[in-house]
This record gives C-alpha cells, sequence and structure tokens, in this order.
C-alpha cells in the first residue's frame, strides 16, 4: 500500500510482537487510537502467537508510541513480553486494524517473565494468603523455560510435576475468571515449594520465611550469600561494605570485572544512576535485564570495589518474590553476580552449588523448586536511541527471531566465547540461552545439554550443521562429529549474516565486523574485517592494516605486547628503546625475548583485529598494559571518553594492498606518539573517530547504500554510534543489531543463514 504523502526524512518503522493477557481486552482498538493520536502509520492484529503491530512515522514519535503502548494500555491488559525491531520505513497509506490471522501456533516457550504488580501486591499484604510466599506466580508472570521439561507446557512437564496442589490452587488453577487460570506453577504455602537456609556445609539452619530473614541478617553482617534465583544461582552481598566486596572478588577470583548491582526499587536504582526513558523502560520490563547505565556524578554509599573505574554500572531489579523479599527486608542495593567459579555455567542445582560454591558462600538460600535449564542474568543497554541486547538469556530466551521465508532445518553450534546455539524452525529462528565461553569442562557440558535439549523441546531433527571455520573450536569439533552434512562459516561473515537477518536485510550490503578474532579464509586471524555480502557469498574488500600477536594467548591477556608489535611494525627494533608507557612496562628482561619472538616470528600469528587495535591505543595512552578480563582495555578506552566531546580524528591512510584495502593505523600511531601529554579521553575519541573516518572512507569507495554493523566491537556504544551517525550524514543507510548481541552470542543465527545460502563451503 503506497502512501500519498511522502515518508519523513527520519521515518522509520517499527515491528512489535506483544503476548501476554493482550487479547480479548481491548488491546487493538487502544492500539489503534494511539496511533491515530500520534498520527503513525501501519496496523495491528491478532494471531495465535500474540498482538503484532507496525507502526511507521518520525523516529522519536515511533518511540514514544512503544513506550506508550506499556504505560497507556488498558488496565486488564497484561504485558508479558514485548519485542521492538526497528526497520525501515516501506509508507504505509494510513493505520488500519488487519483480520487477525491463524499464524504460527508452533511451540512457542516462554521465557521466565519478573513478577507482576498484582504478585507483588500479594506477598506483601499480611492478609493475603500468598503474605510473603516466594514462589507467588500467575498467568501473567514466574518461571517458564527455566523449568519446562517438554512440550505441550503443563504443569507435569514441568519442574513443579511434584507438587501437588491444594484445594484453593486447583480452584484458581480452573476457573477461568482467575488470574490463575491454567497457571502451570501455581503454588501457595501450603502446597508449593519452601525455602531453607544451609550453612557452607548444605546443613539446614532456618526454614521458610525465618531462613529469609537470617540470610538478610547474613548479607547486612558481611557475609556472602548463595541464592537460588529463577534460572540458577546468584552470589550476594551488601554492595554498600568494601570490605564484602572485596572478598568476594577474592574468594571468586574475580579481580576487576565489574559486578551487577540489584536495587530493591527503582527509585533507589536511580540513587546511584541516571537513566533515560529507553532505560527506565528497559529496567521495569518483564525481562528483568541487567541494564547497563551512567552513573549519577556525586553518588555516593556504594563500594568502589563493584565497578572500579567504571562510569557505567550494571543494574536490574527483583525479578521473583524472593528477591523482593529479600531486597525489601535488606533495604539496601546488593551485588548480584553468577554464582559460578569464573567463566563456568552458572550453578542451578542446591548440592551441586554446594559442591561447587564451597569456599565462596557463607550461607545458601535454597528452596525445592528444581531449576530444568539454567538461564543467565540477560544484560541490555541502550544504543541510538533503542535497546543493544549484549547477553540474551533471561526474559529473551527461547522467543524466536522471525527471518521471513521457510528455512532449511539447520543446527547451528555458534563460536568458542559467549557461545549459544540456534535452531531453524519452519519460518524461525530459535537462539538458545547465552551458554558461555566453551574454556571449561562444564561449559562444554553444558553446551551439550542445551542442545539436547533444544531438540528434545522443539522436536527438531537438523538435517544440516553450521560451525565455523575454526578447527580448534571445541563447537566445531562437536559439528564434526555429529555425521551430519555440515556448512563451516566464517567468523565475520556469519556475524553481518546475523545482523542482516534481524534487520530482514536481503544482499547485497557492505558489512563492518569488529571483534577480537576469527579464523580468516587465508588461516590468519581476522578481526577488523569490511566485507562485501552478496547472495553469492563475500568478498573481503577491506581490513586492519595486520600486525603481529607475540605470545598468541599471552597478547590477548597483555594489551602491551600488542602496542610493541604495533611499534614494531613501524619502528623496526628501535621499537624495543622508545619511552611510551607501552614499552616502559615491560622490564629489560622482558623485552629481550619479545625482540626474538617478534623478529623470529615465533608464537607469533599475524592479525588484522579491530579489538586487538582497541588495546594497543589503550596500551599507547597508558590507560591499560595487563587486562585482567577479556574485552577491558577496550572497555577502559571507551570509558576514557565519558564526558569528552572531541571532533577531530587522527590522520589515516587507506592503502591498496593487492585486491584488498588496508586502514592503515601507522599515521594514528605516530599522533599519538607526538602528542604525549594528550588527554586521554581526547586521544581516544580521536582514535574511535579515526577508525570511524576509514570505514565511511572504504564505503565510499565501495558505494554499497546499506551498510551492516556487527561483531563484540559493536557493544561499545560511542563506536556504534558516531559510526551511525557518519554513515548517515554520508548518504548510507546503516543497521545495527538490537535484540541478537553484536559479540559473538549472535554468531549462531549468522550461521543458520549461512547454510540456507547454496554457495558455502559444503561438506558431506
Ligand atoms: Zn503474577
Ligand atoms: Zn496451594
Ligand atoms: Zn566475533
Amino acid at each position: 500500500m503506497a502512501s500519498n504523502q511522502p515518508l519523513p526524512a527520519d521515518a522509520v518503522r517499527v515491528h512489535v510482537a506483544i503476548r501476554g493477557a493482550v487479547q480479548g481486552v481491548g488491546f487493538r482498538p487502544f492500539v489503534y487510537r494511539l496511533a491515530q493520536e500520534l498520527g503513525l502509520r501501519g496496523w495491528v492484529n491478532n494471531s495465535a502467537a500474540g498482538v503484532f503491530v507496525e507502526a511507521e512515522g518520525p523516529a522519536h514519535i515511533v518511540r514514544a508510541f512503544v513506550r506508550r503502548l506499556e504505560d497507556d494500555k488498558p488496565d486488564i491488559a497484561i504485558i508479558q513480553s514485548l519485542e521492538t525491531t526497528f526497520l525501515d520505513a516501506t509508507g504505509y497509506a494510513g493505520f488500519e486494524i488487519r483480520e487477525s490471522t491463524g499464524g504460527e501456533k508452533r511451540a512457542l516457550v516462554m521465557p521466565d517473565l519478573a513478577t507482576c504488580p498484582a504478585c507483588i501486591a500479594e506477598i506483601f499484604n499480611p492478609k493475603d494468603r500468598r503474605h510473603r510466599y516466594p514462589f507467588t506466580n500467575c498467568t501473567n508472570c514466574g518461571p517458564r523455560f527455566s523449568i519446562i521439561t517438554a512440550l505441550p507446557y503443563d504443569r507435569a512437564a514441568t519442574t513443579m510435576r511434584g507438587f501437588a496442589m491444594c484445594e484453593q490452587c486447583a480452584g484458581e488453577y480452573k476457573n477461568p475468571a482467575d488470574r490463575r487460570f491454567h497457571a502451570q506453577p501455581n503454588a501457595c504455602p501450603d502446597c508449593g515449594p519452601q525455602l531453607t537456609l544451609w550453612n557452607s556445609d548444605g546443613i539446614e539452619i532456618a526454614r521458610l520465611h525465618p531462613a529469609l530473614t537470617a540470610a538478610a541478617s547474613a548479607i547486612c553482617d558481611g557475609k556472602i550469600a548463595a541464592v537460588k534465583g529463577l534460572g540458577g544461582f546468584h552470589l550476594m552481598v551488601d554492595a554498600r561494605n568494601h570490605q564484602a566486596v572485596q572478598e568476594l572478588r577474592a574468594r571468586k577470583r574475580r579481580e576487576e570485572k565489574p559486578f551487577a548491582l540489584m536495587a530493591p526499587s527503582f527509585e533507589q536504582a536511580l540513587h546511584y544512576c541516571s537513566a533515560s526513558d529507553v532505560e527506565r523502560r528497559l529496567l521495569r520490563s518483564p525481562e528483568c535485564p541487567i541494564v547497563l547505565l551512567p552513573r549519577l556524578a556525586g553518588a555516593t554509599g556504594l563500594a568502589t570495589a563493584v565497578a572500579p573505574g567504571n562510569p557505567t554500572l550494571g543494574v536490574m531489579l527483583p525479578g521473583t518474590p524472593l528477591h523482593h523479599l529479600l531486597l525489601r527486608e535488606l533495604g539496601f542495593p546488593v551485588v548480584a553476580t553468577s554464582g559460578n567459579l569464573a567463566e563456568e555455567p552458572i550453578c542451578i542445582d542446591e548440592h551441586e552449588a554446594v559442591e561447587r560454591l564451597r569456599g565462596i558462600a557463607d550461607v545458601f538460600l535454597v528452596h525445592d523448586r528444581p531449576i530444568f535449564r539454567h538461564v543467565d542474568d540477560s544484560v541490555v543497554r541502550e544504543v541510538c536511541g533503542r535497546e543493544l541486547v549484549l547477553r540474551r538469556a533471561r526474559g529473551f530466551a527461547p522467543l524466536p527471531i522471525q527471518v521471513g521465508g521457510e528455512l532449511a532445518p539447520v543446527l547451528a553450534v555458534g563460536g568458542h566465547q559467549k557461545n549459544a546455539i540456534a535452531a531453524a524452525v519452519g519460518a524461525q529462528v530459535f537462539i538458545s540461552q547465552h551458554i558461555g565461553d566453551l574454556e571449561t569442562e562444564g561449559s562444554h557440558q553444558a553446551f551439550q545439554s542445551v542442545i539436547g535439549a533444544f531438540q528434545k523441546l522443539y522436536d527438531f531433527a537438523p538435517k544440516t550443521i553450521a560451525c565455523d571455520l575454526h578447527p580448534d573450536y571445541l563447537s566445531t569439533q562437536y559439528a564434526e562429529k555429529r555425521g551430519l552434512p555440515l556448512v563451516k562459516v566464517q567468523h565475520h561473515h556469519a556475524h553481518i549474516l546475523s545482523c542482516m537477518a534481524e534487520n530482514h536485510l536481503q544482499p547485497p550490503v557492505l558489512g563492518i565486523a569488529w571483534d577480537g578474532s576469527g579464523m580468516g579464509t587465508d588461516g590468519t586471524v581476522w578481526g577488523g574485517e569490511l566485507l562485501h555480502v552478496t547472495s553469492a557469498g563475500f568478498g573481503r574488500v577491506a581490513h586492519v592494516r595486520p600486525f603481529l600477536l607475540p605470545g598468541n594467548a599471552k597478547a590477548v591477556r597483555e594489551p602491551r605486547r600488542v602496542a610493541l608489535a604495533i611499534l614494531y611494525e613501524i619502528f623496526g627494533d628501535q621499537a624495543f628503546s622508545l619511552d611510551v608507557p607501552a614499552v616502559r612496562a615491560f622490564s629489560a628482561a622482558e623485552l629481550g625475548p619479545l625482540q626474538t619472538m617478534l623478529r623470529q616470528r615465533l608464537n607469533t600469528p599475524t592479525t588484522s583485529s579491530a579489538g586487538r587495535l582497541f588495546d594497543a591505543f589503550a596500551s599507547l595512552l597508558g590507560l591499560r598494559q595487563i587486562a585482567a578480563f577479556e574485552g577491558q582495555a577496550a572497555m577502559e578506552l571507551e570509558f576514557a571518553l565519558a564526558g569528552t566531546k572531541e571532533d577531530n580524528s587522527y590522520p589515516y591512510i587507506i592503502r591498496s594492498e593487492g585486491d584488498t584495502l588496508w586502514l592503515d593505523w601507522e599515521p594514528a600511531v605516530r599522533a599519538v606518539l607526538a602528542e604525549p601529554a594528550a588527554h586521554p579521553g581526547i586521544a581516544s575519541a580521536r582514535f574511535h573517530n579515526t577508525l570511524v573516518e576509514m570505514a565511511v572512507d572504504v564505503a565510499k569507495r565501495i558505494g554499497e547504500r546499506n551498510v551492516v554493523l556487527s561483531g563484540g566491537c559493536f557493544q561499545n556504544r560511542y563506536l556504534t554510534e558516531r559510526m551511525v551517525s557518519r554513515l548517515l550524514a554520508s548518504g548510507y543507510r546503516p543497521y545495527w543489531h538490537q535484540r541478537v548481541p553484536p559479540n559473538d552470542g549472535g554468531v549462531a543465527l549468522g550461521q543458520i543463514m549461512a547454510a540456507q545460502l547454496p554457495g558455502e563451503s559444503r561438506k558431506d
């Protein structure tokens, strides 16, 4: 349907999928009136899978529309999940209510949902029979994905099967007028799961509400509590108590990586952070994610060890009645971090928790409702005025990504870090919950069990497996053993295809895939790639000028090694005597072997990684020489920007080498060395701006209108926003991620899409 009036220049279209008690409650007329009032065009319909809305118009009005869908909804409508995907405007003529469609009724498993306001009111009402009951839930909230063992979804197919409903609960369950009609995990203090508190040896020391108050006193006393939540254990300490937070860091062997905060209430969260409209909506959404928020200048009261040197804080609100009760009892924010050691999967079973978290937790607040599958906290941040999911887990998994068109049944096993798997079923891609880095035996087991559970849940038999090109990834090795036709997908191609799928984009596009590392088709380590993606595959049109990684994995942990390698590229042996922070960070005894390593290229692979280039600049600017966790140096380079307004960039060269272009960083490095006293924030901004200018320069040479941004570097808000605005200003149409992570958590979706192409390398 074409419109008579031209679309405004900043027109966007939003596709919204709303699930919950939104059918038969006047929701469609409400959407219609709201769209009319705001002058938006599009449609609303009802289907078996929920209410779907498309609305287009000026970007700021479309955003206001999304906000008001939740804020102004009819009182009796309950929104369990509201997913938005921003797409290009198509030119609708007006707004209409469309015919209801049958839609795909395919086993839609809902994610776990944060406690609804009606249930919260009950647990804090002394007259209610569920007063202080930590397992209160209803049709609109509570556990789903984490307790479902099979489909169809009914109580016998959940971990609630062992709890027989009492007469009153059964009455609610059978009454169509009740909020708990067919609420499968329905329970009350008489018939449902119960709390207990264990000491560090797993011996019971309190039961029921006294277990909760005793856990709260332990936290008040500076102790570490392991708390069994919705999708796994959290470790909790008083976020105001510096010593307690330090103790948690020491015991968990997590030196500097920021901890997330759980605040008792929305209002309390705002004591420490500011939040935009989008961020406020995310914080209070049923997905209940960790939202990265800017810290308020001058806010006091939190231990510095919570997120040292970090101008943002990861904040979440209580998502279950247990957390509401505990946080209300405490009245102050706690650190809430995954109950695991380093990168292992989160603990889900209390007996296992006592074994694995021995020596970390002082008390264990546990219960007898089993968790069937682990689901971590999701992490989101606002980028370009909308949400960007960085870790896709609770609240999001396993809602499908609609890609349009039937897909061949493919299982994609993802990458190595931040692993998640995906399955193509019908016209939908189901992406699993975040599994983690496949480094440890535990995470490898979790990876296999998630695949098994996914196939069983969706009764899914893949005909093809898609994996990464890298032969050493455990995910690749698993795929090779399955004995099915195999499609090996180049890592950065998968990143771009993932972002294209999410944005419903067809080739050709220019893809900018910037991350830490991925194996290239030439056997070197890629990571600063500009790919021309067509329906036939991709061409590598440009990349970051290659440099060496002395010591390989060690270079990933030590930004100073990468900086030294870059200086060596420019200055040769003179690099070792330069008086700059990166070189001064080594002792003379360390420099000798490095010189040999670089000269003879021993254990020194070549890379074009943008992520490592960020590390190198963090080191050159004296911000970080040795990283305590993956991505720390790049994060600190982004942090250094806080409050800086700098529009300039460093000089650069786009150099033609063979049939590709090099983004040459040499002039930028020389400029940094020439200004040793420059403000690190200004230098950091110039570095970011330079990378953006180089990419825009290449975009102009390629001339493809649609430019797609993916890879872990685009978790960086400044980089993404600057790239988007510079591309727009130059006449290009940039696309970036929304509900699928730009990091390797999104790679499986791209692998699914690659396996649908005829040209991808195939091995039977
Ligand atoms: Zn509820
Ligand atoms: Zn009951
Ligand atoms: Zn990657």
